[in-house]
């Protein structure tokens, strides 16, 4: 059964279509999007050596060529000079603004690609085909794109929205687990934020959405994808409600520039732990039940995502630079610190001008170092 999730944007409005075998259909699919009977296929290596041949055979028995273009797995892609290297074989390929990019991939390829689409010459169309289950969840719905810099993630960047999502199921079966996990905390994330019964859904069977038991993961990702397109939809440009798909990140973002962006702590459990942070913050600052905030912690542990600092590094984590990484985060204004926090299970909201001090005081409390 394919799931249709529409994102209501106007004229950029895009279904995200979700099912098993999707890739097979990919071709028929996409088609009516391509004015010129060409796409150009960008890939990371794995997810291409494992899945491109069923994604280009798909793609030329409906009549399109289809050029790939591969990339090297991994976050340091997502650059100026990926982007680059990525801009340039692109013109090489002379592709043109009547033909369309696919980014077939996870959250590195779909920002990169994407942001790609969104400058090459002026702006082409694209499609997002995602492999990882984050990328189905959430980077691939909602027209994010973006790079990194050395002074910090996805700060350069552009909204374009695709023009069609195709998450396959089916691809999800070669992820690790820990890339599964990964993007379960982005899963657990939507039920924390707005849908108490989506995350009650979740204490029951998150087991077996991470055991990849069919009928389960269907039921995570869509409902996941239309919590956020509904959240799009209403907020494309975070304005405002949209900021609570921020839930966990910026305590997230803290601890991944702490452990440097990569394999120590990957984004997923930068968020999971973020959000259990969040909603123990929360609980500390009389904002949310304590009893709230442990079933949060229970759910996020429960599927093998960390909730501690100690769990993420043995050395205790320094609450000065913690809390000096938050207040640099984009999300931060004229110096005050702005955090997604909750009110309950389900009911998160934007705290503007949250206290520094009882942040760094909440973190000493949590093993920080000081
Ligand atoms: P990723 O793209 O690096 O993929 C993780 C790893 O899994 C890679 O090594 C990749 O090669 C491999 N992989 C992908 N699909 C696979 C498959 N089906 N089978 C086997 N291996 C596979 O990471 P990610 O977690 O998908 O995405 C993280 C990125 O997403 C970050 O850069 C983050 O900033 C970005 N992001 C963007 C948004 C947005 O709204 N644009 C939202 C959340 C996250």
């Amino acid at each position: 059964m394919i799931r249709t999730v529409p994102v209501g944007l106007g004229a950029r409005a895009y279904d995200v279509l979700i099912g098993a075998g999707l890739l097979d259909a990919a071709g028929a699919r996409i088609a009516p999007f391509v004015k010129r009977g060409r796409v150009a296929v960008v890939s990371d290596e794995t997810v291409f050596a494992l899945h491109g041949a069923r994604l280009t055979a798909s793609l030329e028995s409906a009549g399109l060529a289809a050029p790939a273009v591969i990339v090297p797995p991994g976050e340091a892609t997502k650059s100026f000079e990926g982007l680059a290297d990525l801009c340039d074989r692109l013109l090489a390929l002379e592709l043109d603004r009547g033909d369309l990019i696919v980014a077939f991939g996870g959250g590195v390829v779909g920002d990169l690609a994407g942001f790609a689409a969104a400058i090459y010459k002026r702006g082409i169309d694209f499609v997002q085909i995602p492999t990882t289950l984050l990328a189905q969840v959430d980077s691939s719905v909602g027209g994010k794109t973006a790079i990194d810099t050395p002074r910090g993630k996805n700060l350069i960047g552009a909204f374009h929205q695709p023009r069609l999502v195709l998450a396959d199921l089916d691809v999800l079966g070669t992820l690790s687990a820990r890339e599964m996990r990964a993007g379960y905390a982005e899963v657990i994330k939507y039920g924390l934020l707005g849908d108490l019964s989506f995350f009650q859904w979740l204490e029951a069977h998150g087991a077996a959405v991470l055991a990849r038991e069919p009928q389960a993961l269907a039921h995570a990702v869509a409902r996941s994808v239309e919590m956020k397109a509904e959240i799009v939809a209403e907020d494309e440009k975070e304005a405002g409600r949209r900021a609570l798909l921020n839930l966990g990140h910026t305590f997230g973002h803290a601890l991944e520039a702490e452990t440097g962006y990569g394999e120590a702590l990957l984004h997923g459990e930068a968020v999971a732990a973020g959000s259990a942070l969040a909603f123990r913050f929360s609980a500390a600052q009389g904002l949310c039940p304590g009893q709230d905030a442990e079933r949060a912690v229970a759910a996020i542990a429960g599927a093998g995502l960390p909730t501690r600092l100690s769990e993420i590094s043995s050395q205790p984590f320094d609450a000065a630079r913690l809390v000096r990484h938050m207040a640099q985060d984009k999300k931060a204004e004229g110096g005050r610190l702005t955090f997604i926090l909750a009110r309950a299970l389900g009911e998160a909201f934007t705290a503007r001008d949250v206290d520094a001090v009882a942040v760094r005081e909440f973190l000493l409390a949590e093993g920080a170092s000081p």
